[in-house]
């Protein structure tokens, strides 16, 4: 620590792409954490009722499939419903079907709204009357 000065800014740019986000995380900051509750004041399962206070952090494009950690790609979700979340999704076909696991559906960004993308193929929002008071509601 200091041995490199106090002036010495440090990044890295691609030929092309520009600029290289070098501190992709896994897990969500404070204020990203903060972003996705005011945008969903409960969880956006459809006829989900659990506070986001309560909720956990979930990426939309699951970070194990190369989704970032940024305010467009997370969104709050309850304990329940973040472990039925199809993290797959229908846009991979998995190597082996997972038997006794019913498809549930994943959730995904839609006109800049959070939705959940059911099996049959429909976008459905939560309609709790506290869903409407969210960020992306009022503006
Ligand atoms: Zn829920």
């Amino acid at each position: 620590e200091g041995a490199l000065g106090d002036k010495l800014y440090v990044g890295l740019f691609h030929p092309t792409a520009g600029p290289v986000n070098l501190y992709e995380t896994r897990f969500a900051s404070d204020k990203l954490r903060t972003l996705a509750m005011a945008e969903n004041l409960v969880c956006p399962w459809p006829d989900c009722n659990v506070p986001a206070d309560r909720c956990q952090v979930h990426h939309i494009d699951a970070h194990k499939h190369g989704g970032h950690t940024k305010p467009s790609n997370l969104t709050m979700l309850c304990k329940y419903h973040n472990g039925v979340n199809d993290d797959d999704g229908p846009r991979k076909k998995r190597k082996r079907p997972s038997p006794g696991k019913p498809k549930r559906g994943r959730m995904r960004r839609h006109r800049g709204k959070v939705r959940l993308h059911t099996p049959g193929g429909k976008l459905v929002g939560n309609t709790h009357h506290v869903s409407s008071m969210g960020a992306m509601n009022l503006i």
